[in-house]
């Protein structure tokens, strides 16, 4: 499918939940947020169904964020029902990494392509401040069990301030190339100032080539992470959703007040 401004859109992002393990600095507030209501949440059948729908209309590509998506019970088993759609060629998933090990070896054989994993430091102290208490030391252990699980090429996502110069995203660049790893770095974005760039080997951000669409945990189809709009596949039925977000998809992203990283999956 193709939007008004003929870009290609082939690529769905599925946020799974708006819960996380960890509190990071530049997503959530460190007392949290309003949790959605379980009623609220896309079931697994829900969800399966939409990604069918969007592939019929072109999705080839999937992706699997949160929240982090592996504090939903029964993620392994949402995996393999959407592994199972034969048309989507390439399917990942975004994960802070705190749970990875546990879980590398069963997404692998549940049809997972690949992982990226958010890292922005290799110092336990600063990688605990920034995550208000995460353990650096497990999210390697994850990276590592992702590699052996053939969960790649891994990804490395990295949020700076201002530039991949930092002394941290050049520790994190020299930590990718001595493990094989790809690196991507992001600058910090606020959705309510409109704030964002094109991601550094990466593609986010890059507006004129825009080809994504998001599915927020509670259902709702968004063109863009940067604008307000969306559309309920419980109100209007899941293809309805889709046709509309692709039809009103904006040419580039503007402001968001209404969603947050947390529930929207970035
Ligand atoms: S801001 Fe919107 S249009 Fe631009 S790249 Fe992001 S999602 Fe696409």
């Amino acid at each position: 499918m193709y939007d008004r401004y003929n870009r290609k859109i082939n690529y769905l992002r599925v946020s799974i939940t708006d819960r996380c393990n960890l509190r990071c600095t530049y997503c959530m507030p460190a007392e949290g947020v309003k949790l959605l209501d379980h009623k609220d949440i896309l079931s697994f059948e829900e969800i399966v169904e939409v990604i069918r729908e969007a592939v019929t209309l072109g999705v080839t590509k999937v992706r699997i964020t949160g929240g982090e998506p592996l504090v939903r019970k029964g993620v392994v088993s949402l995996v393999e029902k959407i592994a199972a759609i034969k048309e989507i060629t390439d399917f990942g998933l975004t994960t802070n990494g705190i749970f990875l090990s546990t879980f590398a070896a069963d997404l692998a054989k549940a049809g997972l392509h690949r992982i990226n994993v958010s890292l922005d430091t290799v110092d336990a102290e600063k990688y605990r401040a920034i995550t208000r208490g995460g353990d650096i030391q497990k999210v390697f252990e994850g990276i590592d069990a992702a590699q052996k699980a053939g969960l790649t090429p891994v990804k490395i996502n990295c949020v700076v301030r201002h530039s991949s110069d930092e002394p941290d995203a050049q520790a994190v660049k020299e930590y990718c190339r001595l493990n094989g790893l790809e690196a991507r770095f992001i600058h910090e974005m606020s959705l309510a100032d409109g704030c964002f760039t094109i991601v550094e080997n990466g593609h986010g951000g890059d507006c004129v080539n825009c080809n994504r669409l998001r599915l927020t945990a509670s259902g709702m189809i968004r063109p863009c992470l940067f604008n307000d709009i969306q559309f309920s596949t419980r109100e209007l039925g899941i293809r309805e959703a889709l046709e509309q977000a692709v039809g009103k998809k904006p040419e580039k992203g503007s402001v968001n007040v209404t969603g947050g990283f947390h529930n929207i999956g970035g």
